[in-house]
């Protein structure tokens, strides 16, 4: 089993702002958020990185993507937001455990840095 911070929220062993869970996902209020709404979609699953998806979580990823279309309208982003996975270290990624950052509430550029 995967040790790190993302493992200790799902299993309760410390706290977060969970806003949805079901049996395969949780998805909590992001602790430094880079826009006014900002939330992470995580599954319980263990799994890195995207770039160690198998073709056997080809589902659980359609699961991920429809849990993130009802609490964008939930969360009231549904007009704009910006679905975003980092890919390991070099792209960003600090938790090794798979996560859509979800990002709305504001106007967002392109490219991102
Ligand atoms: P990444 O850099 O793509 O791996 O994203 C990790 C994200 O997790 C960052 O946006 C952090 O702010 C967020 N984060 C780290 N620890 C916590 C925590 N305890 N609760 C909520 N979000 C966290």
């Amino acid at each position: 089993m995967s040790d790190n911070i993302f493992a200790k929220i799902i299993n309760k062993e410390i706290p977060a702002d969970i806003i949805y869970e079901d049996d395969q996902c949780v998805a909590f209020r992001d602790v430094n958020p880079q826009a006014p709404v900002h939330f992470l979609v995580v599954p319980r699953k263990p799994i890195a990185k995207l770039q160690d998806l198998t073709a056997e979580e080809e589902g659980l990823i359609g699961h991920l993507h429809g849990v993130i279309t009802r609490l964008a309208e939930q969360e009231k982003i549904a007009e704009g937001y910006r679905v975003v996975v980092n890919s390991g270290s070099s792209a960003g990624q600090s938790v090794f455990h798979l996560h859509f950052h979800v990002l709305g509430g504001r106007p967002m550029r392109w490219p991102p840095g």
